[in-house]
């Protein structure tokens, strides 16, 4: 309140100089205007006396009198018209040369002034000023024994008495006038200011983000207009930030919740922005201090990349530990001093390996077609070109292998077609309730006869009163425990002992079949279901083996909520468990 800048005080001073300005120039007009007044009535009043009947009884009274000047003297301050009253007017007979012969006051000599001047020359002096001293008339009395000058001269205290009056009331009212507008300036100040403060609060609030607070519009005057547009400037405001919000928020939320890593730097090549994919990606640690030159200075180069115009971008490869990662970085505005770079990361590992996997597939196939392929033609051609030479016997020897040579392309193309419907989901099954330890048992009696040939013994052990109940696509798991112990067979030398059972461990059945076979190393049991998979690629081959078996087991036993699971000791034997949830 005290500071001279406040509202207050500026009105404050804008009225009390206002009055000021008011009363300096009504004072001055009052008093002008007093002066004016007095003068005039003297004037008026000089000019209704002597008339020139009177001047004419001046002139006829001085030629009688033996004292002339005292004769008119008295005959003058008798006329109370003139209002003689020696302390401010007073009249004094002259002779023509301005010499004082009589006079009403003590006086005994005048000054000459312009009007006495005019009346030495014969003529009426009756000039006046505003801004004289006094007032004076001066007319001469021409008689025989000579000539009067009758000069009533006016000090003027009475219109200096009254304008010092009217000082004193202009001086009053200025001092009222300065209490009036003091006391109206701080209510004015108040109407003006209480609205005004509020508005401050309220826009320092809006400014610290509190949108809460409404200002009450308590007036209809420009100041409740602006408080209104106030009110409706931080609604408006605030469901503009709210929107901005919102859509922070659902970027951030995208920025975070995405499997591609975005990291941004400042022009200067610091980081600004990094999400937890990038984090993960790169395998460090990131933070505010890291630069573009730490992690991406061996890949591009910053000065370039800041160079780029849209829709231009860099791309480029990164390798961290095993991962392969993808790179696309361009610069994120044009404006270099909020822009920099934004760096996309892409993860490709799993897209490379798979394209790894599938080329991998695609030579396996095409070798594992081309072996039997190749065998078909040899033998056919020999039959050809040896034509009737080629004993009976021969012949028929090579036409076994030709046969049995397309029967292995025949089961590959097979297999895989199987394996490709379970990739393309388009394997259809036929669910329903059966016996597993009745499928194990029909699988063993097809498996017995090459069992014998190989002069294994094979023993079947299953639960006598369980039925082992199991709802799956019979044909499909039978196809599963069939390729298990064919494997037991073609993996076991001649006249080796091959186990099945069957039975319940817990709410799982299981088959178990265990083999005294050559048995598996232990670094090749993780890989035995990837497809071509063979410990011994000739061993597979001669015994008719596609290296597809246990991959499909595998697909198979997943459709059924199954799991396989094969233990093995190189040279000893191999046990592989099959495990299936029991139907109810
Ligand atoms: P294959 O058609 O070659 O038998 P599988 O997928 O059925 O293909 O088996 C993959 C590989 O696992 C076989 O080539 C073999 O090396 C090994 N294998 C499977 N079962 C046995 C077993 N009982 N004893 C030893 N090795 C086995």
């Amino acid at each position: 309140m005290g500071r001279v800048n406040s509202l207050r005080t500026k009105l404050v001073i804008i009225m009390v100089l206002l009055i000021l300005a008011l009363m300096a120039v009504v004072g001055a007009f009052l008093i002008s205007g007093v002066s004016r007044f007095y003068i005039d009535r003297f004037y008026d009043s000089m000019e209704q006396t002597f008339s020139q009947d009177f001047q004419r009884n001046l002139r006829a009274v001085a030629e009688e009198s033996d004292d002339p000047p005292a004769q008119l003297k008295e005959m003058l301050m008798a006329q109370s018209d003139l209002g003689i009253d020696i302390a401010t007017r007073n009249v004094y007979i002259l002779d023509e040369n301005g010499k004082v012969l009589a006079s009403s006051s003590d006086e005994t000599e005048v000054a000459t002034t312009n009007n006495l001047l005019s009346a030495m020359n014969g003529e009426v002096g009756e000039g006046s000023s505003v801004s004289a001293r006094y007032m004076d008339l001066a007319v001469p009395v021409e008689t025989a024994k000579g000539t009067y000058i009758v000069y009533i001269l006016d000090n003027r205290a009475t219109v200096d008495d009254l304008t010092g009056e009217v000082l004193t009331i202009v001086l009053r009212s200025l001092a009222l006038g300065v209490a009036i507008c003091i006391v109206l300036a701080f209510l004015l100040s108040r109407i003006l200011i209480t609205p005004i403060r509020a508005l401050t609060i309220g826009t320092r609030q809006v400014a610290a983000g509190d949108f809460s607070q409404k200002l009450e519009v308590s007036s209809h005057d420009e100041i409740g207009t602006l408080t209104r547009n106030f009110n409706d400037m931080a609604r408006v405001l605030q469901s503009t930030l709210t929107e901005v919000e919102n859509e922070r928020t659902k970027l951030s939320t995208l920025f975070l919740t995405m499997t591609d890593g975005v990291t941004a730097f400042s022009p200067a090549g610091r980081m600004i922005h990094y999400n937890p994919a990038a984090t993960q990606m790169l395998s460090r640690n990131l933070d505010p201090a890291v630069t573009f030159g730490e992690l991406f200075g061996e890949e591009a180069n910053f000065a370039d990349i800041m160079a780029l115009k849209r829709p231009d971008f860099f791309e480029c490869e990164k390798h961290v530990g095993d991962r392969e990662l993808e790179l696309f970085m361009a610069p994120f505005a044009t404006e270099q001093a909020h822009g920099g770079v934004l760096v996309v990361i892409h993860d490709v590992t799993e897209q490379r390996r798979n394209d790894q996997t599938r080329r991998e597939f695609v030579a396996n196939v095409s070798h594992e077609l081309r072996t039997p392929l190749t065998n078909v033609k040899s033998y056919a051609e020999t039959i050809i070109s040896s034509g009737s030479d080629l004993p009976e016997e021969m012949r028929n020897k090579f036409l076994g292998v030709i046969v049995n040579e397309a029967d292995r392309m025949t089961r590959i193309v097979q297999d895989l077609l199987t394996l490709s419907k379970f990739d393309y989901g388009k394997m259809e099954m036929t669910f329903t309730r059966f016996s597993l330890k009745e499928a194990v048992q029909h699988v063993c009696e097809a498996e017995r006869i090459d069992a014998e040939n190989h002069r294994h013994t094979l023993t079947l052990a299953l639960d006598e009163g369980d039925e082992l109940p199991v709802s799956g696509d019979q044909e499909r798991i039978e196809q599963v425990v069939m390729n298990v112990v064919s494997n037991a067979i073609k993996y076991t030398p001649d006249g080796g002992k091959i186990r099945v059972s069957a039975g319940r461990d817990g709410k799982n059945l299981f088959v178990l079949v265990s083999d005294n076979g050559i048995g598996i190393p232990e670094k090749d049991l993780p890989h035995l279901y990837e497809r071509f998979y063979r410990v011994d690629k000739a061993r597979s081959r001669q015994s008719g083996g596609t290296g597809l078996g246990l991959s499909i087991a595998q697909e198979i036993l997943n459709l059924h909520n199954g799991s396989i699971r094969i233990e093995s000791v190189f040279g000893e034997g191999t046990d592989v468990r099959l495990s299936l949830p029991a139907a109810e």
